[in-house]
């Protein structure tokens, strides 16, 4: 049963309110507002089910609920993660509207960060191709990626930077549940074990596979060739979690966009920003597993 009301968003334990003196550790973080609308129609603006502040109020939207849910732990996962606080690092509110349709009555089987109106849409899916894209962790944790990525650098969404913006994102979200499949738990209901992308399994491995098919410009696509050498690199990178050294390849990937890239950087520049964060954050082996892995997807 989904919880009513949304706990209050300060950190402090409930056993502090009952001292006389208060607490003197303050938070480290104070959450931002998440607020989940749910789209009424193009022209009218859309209804808060629920937000941080407010609470639940239609207890019956139980997507609205999970998506509410998931946000909260994509938030967190980036601050605990990367020290960030809120997509723009400046506390910014969460503003997601779901049950997103592109024409009257046909409910979206997308998700996206509208950089405009810097607001996170999810549809609701139609049932087979997907269920409610909101309440999948990974999903919003992908799509709250772009809007960190966007706030840090200017990307071209096509081709090479495209696909930075993409397996950057990706590569965030395999954090916040811990494997390599993302969009597994809304992407057709009706089979189980299928995710959107599998990033054990990609079918764009090299530049040259890549080069030679019809979606060379297409960021989904030019951005699993990135991935492919996220995975790889990641191998060599001993990790105590036994994630194979994804946690350093997050925080490399983190850094790179965070620190190092430049607006409408390619392949090469993307190379160059994560193997100097590389070199910075864990030495000259991670700088060479790096190097290693973009060779050998020919970047
Ligand atoms: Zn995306």
């Amino acid at each position: 049963m989904p919880k009513t009301p949304i706990s209050p968003i300060s950190p402090i334990s409930p056993i502090s309110s009952r001292l006389k003196t208060p607490p003197t550790i303050t938070p480290f973080f104070k959450l931002p507002n998440i607020g989940v609308y749910r789209f009424k129609g193009l022209g009218t603006p859309p209804e808060l089910i629920v937000s941080s502040t407010g609470g639940v109020l239609n207890k019956n939207d139980t997507t609205a609920i999970q998506t509410y849910e998931a946000a909260l732990d994509v938030v967190k996962y980036y601050n605990s993660s990367f020290n960030r606080d809120s997509y723009d690092n400046k506390h910014s509110d969460v503003r997601i509207v779901i049950g997103y349709e592109d024409a009257p009555g046909r409910p979206l089987n997308n998700a996206y960060w509208n950089s405009d109106d810097k607001t996170l849409y999810f549809g609701d899916g139609d049932g087979k191709l997907f269920s409610p894209l909101g309440t999948a962790r990974d999903v919003v944790a992908h799509e709250f990626g772009h809007a960190v990525i966007g706030s840090e650098v200017k990307l071209t969404y096509t081709g090479e930077s495209g696909g930075i913006h993409e397996s950057v994102a990706d590569i965030f979200a395999t954090g916040v549940d811990h494997n390599l499949q993302i969009g597994e738990d809304v992407f057709t209901p009706g089979i189980k074990g299928d995710a959107i992308r599998d990033l054990n399994n990609l079918t764009f491995k090299t530049v040259e596979l890549l080069k030679a098919s019809e979606y060379r410009d297409e960021p989904h696509a030019t951005g699993e060739v990135l991935s492919q050498a996220a995975v790889l690199a990641s191998r060599s990178l001993n990790d105590s979690k036994g994630e194979g050294g994804l946690d350093k390849i997050r925080n490399i990937w983190y850094t790179a966009i965070s620190d190092n890239l430049k607006n409408h950087s390619g392949f090469a520049g993307f190379r160059q920003a994560t193997e100097s964060a590389a070199l910075k954050m864990y030495g000259p082996e991670a700088r060479q597993s790096i190097d290693d892995a973009f060779k050998a997807v020919g970047i």
